[in-house]
Parts: C-alpha cells; structure tokens; sequence
C-alpha cells in the first residue's frame, strides 16, 4: 500500500517552474524606462525579481520617488501574455521530476508572487496545468508577499501540511526568506536563464539555503537522501 503523502514540496513558479525571469525582467525594464526610470538589467533583477508588480511598484515610489501610473501592472501582464504565448518554456526536466516526486508519494503546489491568472498562465503555455490541479496559490492570496512567510504557511495550510514536512524550491533571495521565515526547508534553484550572473549566486549563496541545485533531476535524489537518513533514524 502507498503511503499517505508525508512531505509537501511547495514551489515557486517563476523561474522554477517555467523559464520566465529573462521575459518578466526585460519587459519590466521596458516599462520602467518608459516611465523615466532607467535601471541596468542586473538593477532589475537585484532589485526585484522573485516580487510581486505591486511591491515593485512601492519600491518604485520609495527609491525613486516616481509613481507609477494605476494599470502599470495590467500594462506589463498584457505585455508578459503575449511573450509567454510564443517564448515561455517549462524548466528542463521539471516534468519528468514532478513525475518522480507523484512516483514517491511526495505531494506537490505552487505558491508564487503573480496573480492566480498569470499562474495558469505560466502553468497553461508550458504543459504543467495538470500536475498541480487546484493547488496554485497566489501572494494576492494573503496579506503580505514574500520575503513575508504568510503565502508558504498559507499553501501548506490550505493542503494539509505543518511547515516541518515542506519543502520549498525557490530561485530568488525574497522567496529564500519567506520559506525560512516559514520554518520550512529551503531548497535553491539555480538553473534559470537569469540565474547565471556570479553576484546573482553570491547572493544566494549569502541567504545559505538548506541545498543548492542547477538541475531539476537533483530534487529527487534530494528526496531518497532524505527519507534514507529519515528511516535510518526512525526506522
Ligand atoms: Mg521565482
């Protein structure tokens, strides 16, 4: 008989999942440079990747003093839409680990920054709907985004999980936060397109996130280590 589900492995969608920084990023740096507010795209990224368009819109106003106009985050969503129709990819090798983790018996969501739509989007464009059904979750879900650990503790509540038994992927430093903030284990993901820059990885690294990996293979192997060493202990 199979085992009840005893792990949660919650994951970030953007630049987990599907291969979307480089899109989201150079169309933020667009938009923002059509409102005056020019900024290299290592700026963008050091600044806001992994955020939600209303906390980059307050940053925005706070560092720069400019505010942006009200549909600045519809504006860039329709822009986004239309790259993700013909340039969006799934993360190699993210299909045939989700694949394992079901073969495991290891339960699996999403919890990300965007908007539930742009979620489905993303998830849509790539092929991935099927494999995580309902469970998208959305920072517009709760009060606070991350580096906040409301919408981990959010998702894991809403499936059933205490935060011990999760296990989030994320690639950027205010999802590392909020998953440590959660008091959950946090693994790095370093295999998207934006992830290559050496002080992208120095600050990650900094943020000291329970394992690192470039290949999605890797989380399953991360996984059999675990329980190894968990029925070595128990067993
Ligand atoms: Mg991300």
């Amino acid at each position: 008989m199979r085992r009840a589900p005893d792990l949660l492995m919650i994951f970030d969608c953007d630049g987990v999942l599907v291969d979307s920084e480089p899109i989201a990023l150079a169309v933020l740096g667009e938009m923002l440079k059509g409102q005056q507010v020019a900024l290299s795209d290592e700026e963008i990224a050091e600044r806001f990747l992994g955020r939600s368009l209303g906390a980059v819109a307050e940053i925005v106003e706070q560092e720069f003093g400019r505010r942006l106009p009200e549909d600045f985050p519809a504006m860039i969503r329709r822009r986004l839409f239309a790259r993700y129709e013909t340039e969006l990819r799934a993360m190699p090798g993210i299909r045939s680990a989700l694949d394992g983790l079901a073969a495991r018996g290891v339960a699996t969501c999403v919890a990300s920054s965007s908007l539930p739509e742009r979620i489905a989007k993303s998830l849509s464009v790539t092929g991935l709907s099927e494999a995580f059904g309902a469970r998208l979750f959305s920072a517009s879900m709760v009060k606070a985004g991350k580096p906040a650990p409301d919408l981990f503790l959010h998702a894991a509540r809403q499936c059933g999980f205490s935060p011990a038994n999760c296990i989030v992927i994320e690639d950027s430093p205010a999802g590392i936060e909020a998953a440590r903030a959660a008091g959950m284990l946090v693994l790095a993901f370093g295999g998207g397109g934006h992830a290559r820059s050496p002080a992208f990885r120095q600050k990650i690294a900094s943020l000291k996130p329970d394992a690192w990996f470039d290949a999605m293979a890797d989380l399953l192997q991360f996984v059999d280590g675990l329980r190894s060493s968990e029925d070595s202990l128990h067993g």
